[in-house]
C-alpha cells in the first residue's frame, strides 16, 4: 500500500491517489492540524470517502505517536530522546511544526475520536467497506438510531419509533431487556472492540451475545459525509408541526385515561384496596386535560386573514402561546414528567391496548 507524506503525516493509501486526492487528502489534515472547520467539496466519483478516511486516521496515528513521544520525553531521565537516533526519531516524529498540529509541548491529551457521521443507513455501510479495503483498523462504534439497532423482538416490532423510544426506555429502567443487563460484561470483548463491523455485523453480533451498545456521543473529530443536506436537517430538528388534530388527540387520550383511572380510583377506595399500578392520579390528568383545553382555545383565538395564508410570528411567540396553558420554562418539566409516566404505561400496559399515545408523544417530544 503506498505511503504519502502529506503536510508532516505519513498517509497509507490504497493506490495512488489521484493529484485531486492528494489535494483533498491535504485540506482534511490542515483542518486537523489547525483545528478549525472545513468545507471540503468535490466531485462524484472522486473517492471522497476513501480520502477523508484515510487522511483522518493518518492524522490521529500521527497525533497518537506524537503525544506518546512527547510523553517518553518527559521521563527520558538518561537524554535518550535528546541525542543520536533518540533525536532523529524524535524530531522525525515531530517533524518542525508538528504533524499532528498540537499546541503546549507536553501537555498529553485524550486521544482524538473520530466522529463519521452520514447521511444513509447504506452511506454508512459503504464507508464501512472502504475501511476494510485500507490498511487502518481503527476500534470502530457503529451510531444509529434504534430502529436500525434494537434487537430486543417485542421493542425492534414497533411500528412506530416513539413508542420503541418509550418502550425501550421501560425496559432498560426495569432492568428487562437483557441485552442492556449485559452490556457491561460485554464492553471488552474482543469481537466487539477490534473487528471492523457495520450496522448489520453489529446487529448480528449484539444477537449472538445477548447484547446492546453503550453508546456515548463525545469526540473531538466530527465529520459529515455527504454534508450538502445538514442546514435543512438542523432546521427540521429544531422545528415541528403540530396539528388541530394533534391537539385533539391530546384532549382525547388524556380523556380515556382519565376516565379508566376514575373508576380504577374508585373501585379501589370502594374495597379499600390498591389495585393501581400507576405512578399519577386523577387529579393531574385533569390538569394536563385543563392544560389541553386551554391549548386549544389560544389556538383557536389566534385571527387568521380570510384569504387562508396563514400567519406568521417572531419564534419566541411559542413561548407566548403555551405560557397561555401556563406552561413556561419553570413548569414545562412537571408537564414532561407527567407526560412520560402517562406514555410509558401506556405503551407498557395492557391499558394502552385501548388507548392510543400518538397526541401524547408527539407534545412531549415538542416540550422536550
Ligand atoms: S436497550 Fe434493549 S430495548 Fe433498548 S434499543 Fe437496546 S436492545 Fe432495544
Amino acid at each position: 500500500m503506498p505511503t504519502l507524506k502529506i503536510r508532516g503525516v505519513d498517509v497509507e493509501f490504497p493506490f495512488v491517489p489521484y493529484a485531486c486526492q492528494q489535494v483533498y487528502m491535504a485540506k482534511v489534515i490542515q483542518c486537523l492540524q489547525e483545528k478549525t472547520n472545513g468545507i471540503l467539496e468535490s466531485p462524484t466519483g472522486t473517492g471522497k470517502t476513501l480520502c477523508l478516511l484515510c487522511a483522518t486516521l493518518a492524522w490521529r496515528q500521527s497525533f497518537i505517536a506524537d503525544q506518546q513521544l512527547q510523553s517518553l520525553r518527559r521521563s527520558d531521565t538518561d537524554g535518550v530522546f535528546n541525542s543520536g537516533f533518540g533525536k532523529d526519531l524524535s524530531e522525525d516524529l515531530y517533524n518542525g511544526h508538528g504533524a499532528w498540529g498540537g499546541s503546549d509541548e507536553g501537555m498529553l491529551m485524550e486521544k482524538p475520536r473520530i466522529i463519521y457521521a452520514s447521511r444513509t443507513h447504506s452511506q454508512l455501510s459503504q464507508a464501512i467497506q472502504q475501511l476494510k479495503d485500507t490498511s487502518y483498523r481503527p476500534k470502530v462504534c457503529i451510531l444509529g438510531s434504534r430502529e436500525q439497532l434494537c434487537i430486543h423482538t417485542e421493542v425492534s416490532s414497533q411500528q412506530n419509533n416513539n413508542t420503541m423510544v418509550y418502550m425501550c426506555r421501560a425496559k432498560v429502567g426495569a432492568r428487562m431487556c437483557n441485552f442492556h443487563n449485559h452490556l457491561d460484561e460485554k464492553k471488552s470483548d474482543k469481537e466487539f472492540t477490534e473487528g471492523l463491523l457495520d450496522i448489520e455485523d453489529l446487529v448480528k453480533l449484539g444477537q449472538k451475545h445477548k447484547r446492546a451498545h453503550g453508546i456515548e456521543l463525545k469526540g473531538h473529530v466530527l465529520i459529515f459525509d455527504e454534508a450538502h443536506n445538514v442546514e435543512k436537517m438542523c432546521e427540521e430538528s429544531v422545528s415541528f408541526d403540530f396539528t388541530s388534530y394533534d391537539l385533539a388527540s391530546c384532549i382525547d387520550e388524556t380523556s380515556k385515561l382519565l376516565e379508566k383511572n376514575v373508576e380504577v380510583e374508585s373501585l379501589n377506595q370502594q374495597f379499600n384496596t390498591d389495585s393501581s399500578a400507576v405512578d399519577f392520579d386523577s387529579a393531574e390528568l385533569y390538569q394536563l386535560k385543563a392544560l389541553f383545553l386551554i391549548l386549544e382555545e389560544a389556538i383557536d383565538e389566534i385571527q387568521l386573514p380570510l384569504q387562508g395564508s396563514g400567519i406568521t410570528k417572531p419564534g419566541g411567540y411559542i413561548y407566548e402561546l403555551l405560557g397561555k396553558a401556563k406552561l413556561t420554562f419553570d413548569t414545562y418539566t412537571q408537564a414532561l414528567d407527567l407526560l412520560e409516566k402517562i406514555i410509558s404505561h401506556l405503551t407498557n400496559s395492557p391499558t394502552g391496548m385501548f388507548i392510543k399515545t400518538s397526541g401524547l408523544q408527539k407534545f412531549s417530544d415538542i416540550l422536550k
